[in-house]
């Protein structure tokens, strides 16, 4: 990593597809110089080969003055140069924070109409305005998901959340009834796992909408249409029924 200093709107060329104008601040009369991480431009870089089309930076240095007037957190990543919020011709912000992920990128800010990146050295993953922790922006095992629900839910397993089935996840199919005011009306983080395999809002409340629509999912998956969440479901929810 080397911060460089340049003028200004500058038509120097940092990359192949990228000058330092596009890195410059976008606020007026507010300063006469960028910053511009050379690391930064690498990754830029590596995206816009990667998806072959152009990447637009919407903002990357900002001066203290216009990083103010944006709203934009003190000592932000975008001050020193080493940011870039950035959209791509044609690609969904999610595939382009996959992309980052995947070539190491350590902050990672994804939003639904553009994608933060900086060159940060510890780990920063996150989601929306309301800056909610991610660990990964790639699918996470289903099974463990769901291991982590059911502990949040307050069962007891015995292995943990470690993503493998197994002699407990069967016995935990079993004991997990998710219906309307049974066992599982109070399981909010595992009602949330079904919900969104059957496609209606995740609330977490098991109401009258998600028993319709698990009656829907176990018909069109030939399993018992009884709107109950039991043992075939969960296992046909999460990919391991046979
Ligand atoms: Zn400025
Ligand atoms: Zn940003």
């Amino acid at each position: 990593m080397a911060i460089k200093t340049y003028k200004k709107g500058s038509k120097t060329r940092v990359a192949t597809n990228f000058l330092v104008s596009e890195f410059c601040c976008k606020g007026n009369d507010c300063c006469v110089a960028a910053k511009i991480d050379t690391a930064l431009v690498e990754v830029l870089q590596k995206i816009r080969e990667h998806f072959g089309v152009p990447v637009t930076i919407n903002s990357a240095y900002r001066c203290e003055k216009h990083n103010k007037a944006v709203g934009g957190a003190k000592n932000s990543y975008h001050t020193k140069g080493m940011a870039a919020d950035i959209v791509a011709t044609g690609v969904k912000p999610l595939e382009i924070a996959r992309y980052a992920e995947s070539i190491g990128v350590k902050g990672i800010g994804l939003y639904d109409d553009f994608v933060h990146v900086d060159t940060r050295e510890n780990k920063s993953f996150w989601y929306s305005h309301k800056e909610e922790k991610r660990t990964t922006f790639f699918d996470e095992n289903p099974i463990k998901k769901w291991q982590q629900a059911a502990i949040m839910d307050g069962f007891v397993l015995k292995f943990g959340a470690d993503g493998i089935w197994g002699a407990e996840c069967e016995a935990l199919a079993k004991k997990a009834l998710c219906q309307k005011e049974k066992v599982g009306y109070k399981n909010t983080h595992l009602v949330k796992i079904i919900q969104n395999a059957v496609g209606v809002t995740a609330d977490g409340k098991f109401g009258k909408d998600t028993k319709n629509a698990v009656i829907k999912y176990q018909k069109s998956n030939a399993l018992e249409s009884d709107g109950i969440v039991g043992y075939n479901t969960w296992k046909k929810i999460l990919g391991v029924a046979k």
